[in-house]
């Protein structure tokens, strides 16, 4: 296993490492390119999972002091690439089984079905996932503003004066996750402009460049999921509750209701209000990690959300095959 959850902290070197030793290890399903640097010029890393024509897009790390869903996610690429990889040969074990069956082949059996839904998912799909669209706000949420190497920069960041292990923002002092040109962003001080940060561009050329059926955006804050746009249209709304229901079953996670789409003086420019306007594709936030937890995140979560959420991707893909607009 690459990926080790109880690893403690991971550094954006040793997470770049990491993330490019999975694409070796799976060369034949997973490929690592760069999409995009930060302005403290560290890569903004994509992985390609799967061999399929359709795509969806995942990403984590948007907001800095959410360090764990980004080593969730490179683990949860693991755990498919790896189910993929070996899926022929146990599929060849199981059959020879079936002539002498012991007691436990109908667990075996069960697995088998799971390993070929993934199989059969990486066939259709590529799934392109951003692990960590915000490494600078990573570094400086993990290992405070001296990791900044811009020294204007890392002035600007001191200059907000507060905590680095509450940081959401980049680099820069702005949160990505309030630059997206959405028709709700609105202007937060003199010179504000949407897709003002790298981070955004680059996810945005992600956008752009691969025809996408959906997209799920991954932050920290109280295990729920958010579907409702409150500007799109009714059925557009109501697939999204569909989707979000199922998602909330398989991880126990609560689903926000529309009226706390956006909290009051809320500035808009979300990824996912940019991506279901611009797109009309199901876009949904995925909060991981209990709402009392307190920032730095214990690595301890990187387990258990682990285990919440490594259905989910699949099971995404799968309600997007068979439900059409
Ligand atoms: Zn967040």
């Amino acid at each position: 296993m690459i990926i080790n959850l109880d690893e403690p902290n991971y550094h954006y070197d040793r997470f770049r490492k990491v993330t490019e030793d999975l694409a070796k290890q799976y060369d034949s399903i997973l490929k690592c390119v760069t999409i995009g640097e930060s302005h403290d010029n560290r890569d903004i890393l994509l992985l390609k999972l799967g061999l399929g024509k359709k795509y969806i897009i995942c990403c984590g790390g948007v907001h800095a002091r959410e360090t764990i869903n980004p080593v969730v996610l490179l683990r949860i690429v693991e755990y498919y690439a790896d189910l993929y990889i070996n899926y022929r040969q146990k599929r060849l074990n199981l059959k020879k089984k079936l002539t002498s069956p012991n007691v436990h082949l109908k667990e075996e059996y069960e697995q088998m079905l799971y390993d070929a839904c993934i199989y059969e998912l990486l066939q259709t799909y590529t799934i392109l996932l951003v692990p960590l669209l915000n490494p600078d706000g990573y570094m400086i949420a993990q290992y405070g503003f001296d990791s900044i190497r811009d020294p204007k920069l890392r002035d600007l960041c001191i200059g907000k004066d507060y905590d680095p292990t509450e940081w959401k923002e980049n680099a820069r002092g702005i949160d990505i996750n309030r630059n997206f040109p959405s028709q709700f962003w609105s202007k937060k001080f003199e010179g504000d402009y949407p897709a003002s940060e790298n981070e955004t561009k680059a996810l945005i050329r992600l956008f752009q460049e691969y025809p996408s059926l959906g997209f799920l955006d991954f932050h920290s804050r109280g295990k729920s999921i958010y579907y409702y746009r409150n500007r799109m249209p009714e059925h557009y709304n109501k697939r999204q509750l569909d989707i979000a229901n199922r998602l909330c079953e398989i991880t126990g996670y609560e689903l926000v209701p529309p009226e706390e789409e956006i909290d009051p003086g809320d500035t808009g420019g979300n990824t996912v209000h940019y991506y279901s306007e611009y797109f009309h594709k199901p876009a949904l936030t995925i909060e991981t990690v209990e709402d009392e937890a307190n920032f730095p995140l214990m690595d301890q979560y990187r387990n258990t959300t682990f285990k919440e959420l490594k259905l989910l991707i699949s099971e995404f893909g799968s309600m997007l095959l068979f439900r059409s607009d």
